[in-house]
């Protein structure tokens, strides 16, 4: 059997319901094909059986695979799942629901599901940390820990799909509709896993490829990989700023590739997908809502055909950058509409429950050294479901 991260035996955190104990070798960082070899002697319509536990129908509980005899869901240990929920949190009265898991390692993981009247959209997490340093972000103030596994990541689908069946949401499918590469981490950073992941969840779990939105904050050479993957996803860049100066104290990848570059790839992805990418941008209140901004996101988005989602910066005393007032936020989307730009004004979801991605993790670890006062920033605000 193989295990797709090395993590330690019989690793405990405080914190961790003595339930929920992770299982380091378990099913989910098993590849779907490979479950045979965590069933010796098994026929193997048993592995077919646990894979749909697995990904057609998850369930929170190893006990309801009710089809599998006792042995074989012991043999899958207390818990299947490659995580422990360390923390849930709901708001939005249960539409939005946030999950703060924690890998055997002590890597933090984090979730957020958010339902609406025709979709559940679920953002995820590809790394524990990041690499990229944003300056508006909680996670990128921490810093990098780990890639997620394949297994890691199709888990947290998993998991909210077993949750939903398990609560349903008012007024809301019931199943997870949307998956978006919004959480921690930048996906096209950790490749090989996301592609992986992409596969499980499209090929084994039946998610739509259109239903599925990568997003990254420029990393060109990972965007001209998945436009060549055999699977339509939807792709996000978040822009955040219309000049390479700006851009630069916003989002230090832009150093490596500056805007034309990024729209240039991005060119490439509409011309080979055919498919129109999302232009995400956090209004930061002195920073990138004025009119000049405004406009010259409209040409761009003009430029390259895209759509734009203007997410209005999530509040949080841990970051330096703030919202802009109401009557700001109308303006600047009027200027970008006004200039003949597709724009969306997206709410943000769950901000009584720190729902930007990385929060719960900034409110669960110590905040790093050399930043004393805990001025963590604030993840992409990528709260706000943008299909
Ligand atoms: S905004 Fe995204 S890419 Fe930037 S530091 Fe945060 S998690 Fe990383």
């Amino acid at each position: 059997m193989q295990s797709e991260t090395d993590l330690p035996d019989g690793s405990e955190l405080s914190g961790v319901r003595s339930d929920q104990r992770q299982n380091p070798t378990g099913p989910y960082l098993t590849a779907p094909e490979d479950l045979g070899s965590l069933l010796p002697g098994e026929p193997s319509f048993r592995t077919d059986q646990l894979r749909e536990w697995l990904y057609e129908h998850p369930v929170l509980d190893p006990e309801e695979m009710t089809n599998l005899p006792v042995r074989v869901r012991n043999a899958l240990g207390p818990n299947h799942w490659p995580f422990a929920v360390e923390v849930e949190q709901s708001s939005d009265r249960g539409r939005t629901r946030k999950w703060l898991f924690r890998a055997p390692d002590g890597a933090a993981i984090e979730a957020v599901l958010m339902g609406y009247r025709r979709r559940t959209t679920l953002c995820i997490s590809s790394q524990a940390g990041c690499a990229m340093k944003c300056s508006f972000c909680a996670t990128g103030q921490f810093g990098f820990e780990r890639h997620l596994a394949p297994g890691e990541i199709a888990a947290q689908v998993a998991f909210a799909a077993a949750s939903l069946r398990d609560r349903p949401m008012d007024d809301s499918p019931t199943r997870v509709s949307n998956v978006v590469f919004m959480g921690m981490g930048e996906p096209l950073a950790n490749y090989a896993s996301v592609r992986e992941a992409l596969r499980r969840l499209i090929d084994v779990m039946g998610i739509s490829a259109r239903s599925i939105t990568v997003s990254t904050v420029g990393v060109v050479p990972g965007i001209d990989r998945l436009a060549e993957e055999p699977w339509s996803v939807s792709l996000a860049l978040s822009l955040h700023a219309a000049d390479d100066h700006l851009r630069e104290t916003l989002v230090p990848l832009n150093a490596r590739y500056p805007i034309d570059e990024l729209l240039a790839s991005a060119r490439r992805f509409t011309a080979g997908k055919g498919r129109r990418v999302t232009l995400e941008w956090t209004l930061m209140k002195g920073l990138n809502d004025t009119p000049e901004q405004a406009r010259a996101l409209a040409a761009i988005a003009r430029e390259v055909r895209a759509h734009v989602n203007v997410i209005p910066m999530n509040p949080t005393p841990l970051a330096p950058q703030q919202r802009p007032s109401d009557l700001q936020i109308r303006r600047f989307v009027d200027e970008v509409k006004r200039h003949g730009a597709n724009v969306t004004l997206r709410d943000t979801r769950g901000t009584e429950i720190d729902a930007a991605c990385g929060q719960l993790r900034v409110r669960s670890a110590t905040p790093p050294e050399d930043d004393p006062a805990g001025n963590s920033g604030q993840h992409r605000n990528r709260t706000a479901d943008n299909r």
